[in-house]
């Protein structure tokens, strides 16, 4: 590598963010915690002792029942829901687009506000997998990302901001309403829905934006859905997936204590670096001493370490050897990740033969179904073979093939 392509790939490690958010006039109690809404309460002079009652009922109306109006709230007094309502909404982020495919993944468009009144809004995806006993949202945790790894297209966009954590929770709460997953709600008639009683069961923190870069929100965001009075979905239902912030993956371990996932993609320091080049601040000795150090990391709560399969360039016997070898020691399980291609991507997805071989050596180690099968083989199929019919599928099916992977 010449010394000049080595000064602007470092200089891109990281991008700063550009943008700020600017909170709406009349702001939405959705995502906040119990200790935010107490000090609401306080500020509008509920008295001290009433505090904990009020806030244990508010918790229960809008993340047990999902209720988007206060006026339902009837073991709320009139007076306190004329109070609230004046000063506060329910509001989830504002949907602009919805796409329901044949096997009944639904993407979300979702429009958020910017730094300046009247700019031009944000946009994030949010992603609902179904399967038969089981359902997977995938949800982001910032537009854009700082971060710029090569093969991924949230890398190339140059607007980034912190998503809030009502704004994450926010994507949970939508979800729920467009698929009645509310006590009582109606389930749409379109589309597959799982068999259980819940439509979301399993989280994936797989969108757009590095979480580990808004960890605070992201923390606060998931405690929320854990919490057992409210949403309800078990920490070991959450996965945070990270490109590998060293410095935050112990604290997301001690406050979160959800399931972890690491963006590996390479053996190699050198490979790594450019596929991920935030491995120049922190290698992969190092990402690997952190995963080896996760709190509550055993056996029974493994790390999930994915791997996109780039053709011609991580996707080698060799380097699935060296996979294997490099993860003895850590509890962990292995996602191969069919590359989606985007347009103007240097890259293309590894042949599915390739995959296949690549694949039965991790499976040789004693790694279970390393590749998401069936489901995930259609859309395979059209990986790299159907170009023009991928990249039409890509905006879609990305965040979808990501979170299929995730939720064995
Ligand atoms: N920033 C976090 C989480 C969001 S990306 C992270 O990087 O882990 C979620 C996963 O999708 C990551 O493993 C990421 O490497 C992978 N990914 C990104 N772009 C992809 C693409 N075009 N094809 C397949 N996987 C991709
Ligand atoms: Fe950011 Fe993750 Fe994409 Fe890398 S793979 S640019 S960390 S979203």
């Amino acid at each position: 590598m010449t010394l000049t392509a080595d000064i602007s790939a470092t200089a891109f490690v990281e991008k700063a963010p550009l943008e700020r958010y600017v909170a709406p006039d009349k702001p939405s109690l959705v995502g906040l915690t119990r200790a935010q809404l107490a000090a609401l309460l306080g500020a509008i002079g509920v008295p001290q002792g009433q505090r904990k009652m009020r806030v244990q009922q508010l918790w229960h109306w809008i993340y047990f029942r999902g209720l988007t109006s206060f006026d339902a709230m009837t073991s709320i007094s009139k007076e306190l829901r004329a109070a609230l309502s004046e000063r506060f909404t329910l509001e989830r982020p504002e949907v602009v687009a919805e796409q329901v495919s044949v096997d009944g993944t639904r993407k979300w468009l979702l429009r958020l506000p910017g730094e300046t009144q009247g700019e031009r809004p944000h946009e994030v995806e949010c992603v609902y997998i179904p399967d038969t006993d089981r359902g997977t949202l995938c949800v982001s945790s910032q537009v854009g990302c700082t971060l710029t790894c090569s093969f991924c297209h949230t890398g190339t966009q140059r607007l980034v901001r912190n998503l809030t954590a009502d704004e994450i929770v926010g994507q949970v709460m939508m979800a729920r309403d467009r698929l009645g997953d509310w006590p009582g709600a109606v389930r749409p008639s379109d589309g597959v829905i799982p068999t259980g009683d819940r439509c979301i069961t399993n989280i994936v923190m797989m969108g757009m934006g590095e979480p580990l870069y808004n960890l605070d929100a992201v923390r606060d965001a998931l405690l929320i859905v854990a919490d057992g009075d409210g949403i309800a979905i078990s920490k070991r239902r959450i996965t945070l997936s990270t490109s590998g912030v060293v410095p935050n993956i112990e604290r997301a371990g001690a406050e979160i204590g959800c399931m972890l996932a690491v963006s590996l993609h390479a053996v190699r320091d050198e490979l790594r670096n450019e596929l991920v080049p935030l491995n120049r601040k922190y290698p992969i000795g190092q990402l690997l001493d952190a995963c080896r150090n996760y709190p509550g990391v055993s056996n029974a709560k493994r790390i999930t370490f994915e791997y996109v399969m780039l053709k011609g360039v991580n996707d080698s016997i060799d380097d699935a050897k060296a996979l294997v070898r490099l993860l003895k020691g850590i509890p962990a399980k292995i996602n191969l990740i069919p590359f989606n291609p985007w347009p103007g991507s240097r890259y293309e997805c590894s042949d599915w033969e390739q995959i296949e071989k690549f694949s039965q050596v991790v499976f040789d180690a004693g790694y279970a179904s390393p590749v998401r099968t069936p489901r995930g083989r259609d859309i395979l199929a059209a990986c790299g073979q159907l170009k023009s019919a991928t990249e039409k599928l890509s905006a879609r099916e990305r965040m979808a093939l990501r979170a299929m992977a995730m939720t064995d």
